[in-house]
C-alpha cells in the first residue's frame, strides 16, 4: 500500500468507513498524494488519452459550435467556462478557431478555467499565454460564475466527480463504502439501509445485488449551469463517455494506469478513477432546473454534423500533418468502435432555444 493509501487507511481506523464519494475526493485531489494534484496524466507516455490531446480538431470543433452559440444570441457580454482544462489543449484550439471567425469574443468574453489541480493550473497557464484572450482559474464552479451569459465546455470533467454506489440487499438498498481491515482497503456494505425515497422511482423492483451508481457533485454543477442559463442566455457542451439512456443496475467505477485497468483500492492516487457519465440523469436536472437539453448525441455524429471530415481534409491539403495521421486521428475521433459511440455529447440551452449545431 502507498503513502496515501496507508493514511486513508488510518482516517477510517479512526473515523469510520467512508463513502466512495469520499474515497475518490482524496485519491483524485489530496493535495500530496492525489491523482490529479500531483501530475500531467494525459498522452501516449501517461495513462490515457483524451480527445483534445488525439487531435486539434476536436478543440477545433468545440470552438465552432461555442463562437457559433453566442453569435446565435446576439454576442452578449458573457464568460466562457471550461470544466477540468487538462492540458489547457482545448481551450487553446477553440480560442484559435474563435479569433480568427469572431475576434469581437475575445473582446467581450471573460474566459474562465474551472481546475482543481495546482500542477494542471501551471501547465494550462503556459499553454494559453498567447491566446490573446483574458483568462482567469478558479478552483471551483460557484455562485461567482452566475452572473453573465454563461458558455461553457467541459470534457471528460463529469467522469471524474465522485460516485456513491448503493447495493439492492434483502435490507433495502445499502450504501457501498471503503473499509480499512488490518490496514488494508476493502469495500463493505453499510449496515442501515436508506430510505427508499432517497432513490428515483425507476429504481423500484430492482433484483437483489443492482447496483445504483449516482454522483451528487455532478447533479449540483449542472444545476448551477442551468439555472445561470435558463436565466440569463449561454450555451453547455458537456462531452464524456457514458450511458445515453436511463442508466442499468451496474457500476461502472474503474482504475486505469498507464492505458491499462487497474485496481480501484490497491494504490489510491496512482491510478485514475472515473465512472460512466449518467447523461439521463443530467439532462432531467437541467430540465427541472428551467433550462432546454438537447442530447446526447454520440460523439461522431455530432463532430460530423460540425464539419470534422472537411477540417480534416483541409488540414491534410494544407500539409499540417501527413495524410495517414491525420486520418487516424479523425477515425479515432468519430468511428463507432472508437470513441465515435461511447463518447457523447449534451447541450444545455435557453427555454424555447431551438436545437444547436450537431443535435
Ligand atoms: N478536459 C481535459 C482533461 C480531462 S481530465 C481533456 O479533455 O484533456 C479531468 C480534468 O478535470 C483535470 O484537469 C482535473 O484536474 C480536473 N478536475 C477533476 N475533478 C475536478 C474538480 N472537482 N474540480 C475542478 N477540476 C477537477
Amino acid at each position: 500500500m502507498n503513502a496515501l493509501g496507508q493514511r486513508i487507511a488510518r482516517l477510517i481506523e479512526a473515523q469510520g468507513p467512508i463513502s466512495i464519494a469520499q474515497f475518490m475526493t482524496l485519491a483524485l485531489h489530496d493535495p500530496q498524494g492525489g491523482y490529479y494534484a500531483t501530475r500531467d496524466p494525459f498522452g501516449a507516455r501517461g495513462d490515457f488519452v483524451t480527445a483534445p490531446e488525439v487531435s486539434q480538431m476536436f478543440g477545433e470543433m468545440l470552438g465552432l459550435w461555442i463562437a457559433q452559440s453566442w453569435h446565435d444570441q446576439g454576442k452578449p457580454d458573457a464568460r466562457l467556462v471550461e470544466l477540468g482544462p487538462g492540458r489547457g489543449t482545448l481551450m487553446s484550439d477553440a480560442l484559435r478557431v474563435i479569433r480568427q471567425l469572431m475576434p469581437e469574443f475575445l473582446k467581450r468574453v471573460e474566459i474562465v478555467l474551472v481546475e482543481a489541480s495546482p500542477t494542471l493550473t501551471a501547465i494550462q497557464k503556459k499553454a494559453l499565454t498567447d491566446a490573446g484572450a483574458n483568462v482567469r482559474w478558479s478552483v471551483q464552479f460557484d455562485g461567482a460564475l452566475a452572473d453573465k451569459p454563461l458558455f461553457l465546455l467541459a470534457n471528460e470533467f463529469f467522469d471524474a466527480l465522485p460516485v456513491r454506489q448503493f447495493v439492492k440487499t434483502e435490507r433495502g438498498w445499502c450504501e457501498r463504502m471503503v473499509v480499512a481491515n488490518d490496514s488494508v482497503l476493502d469495500f463493505a456494505l453499510s449496515p442501515e439501509a436508506i430510505p427508499n425515497a432517497a432513490l428515483p422511482p425507476s429504481r423500484d423492483g430492482a433484483p437483489p445485488g443492482a447496483v445504483y451508481e449516482t454522483s451528487p457533485a455532478a447533479t449540483a454543477i449542472v444545476q448551477q449551469v442551468a439555472e445561470t442559463i435558463a436565466r440569463r442566455g449561454g450555451a453547455a457542451l458537456i462531452v464524456d463517455y457514458g450511458y445515453g439512456a436511463e442508466a442499468g443496475f451496474g457500476e461502472t467505477l474503474q482504475a486505469v494506469a498507464a492505458h491499462k485497468y487497474a485496481s480501484v483500492l490497491d494504490a489510491p492516487g496512482d491510478a485514475d478513477l472515473s465512472a460512466h457519465v449518467d447523461f439521463a440523469a443530467l439532462a432531467q436536472t437541467a430540465r427541472e432546473a428551467g433550462a432546454a437539453p438537447f442530447g446526447p448525441v454520440p460523439q461522431g455524429e455530432f463532430l460530423e454534423a460540425l464539419g470534422i471530415v472537411q477540417r480534416a481534409a483541409t488540414l491534410a491539403r494544407g500539409k499540417l500533418g501527413s495524410v495517414p495521421e491525420i486520418d487516424g486521428q479523425l477515425e479515432r475521433l468519430i468511428l463507432p468502435d472508437r470513441m465515435g459511440a461511447l463518447f457523447k455529447a449534451l447541450a444545455i440551452l435557453p427555454p424555447g432555444a431551438r436545437p444547436p449545431a450537431g443535435f
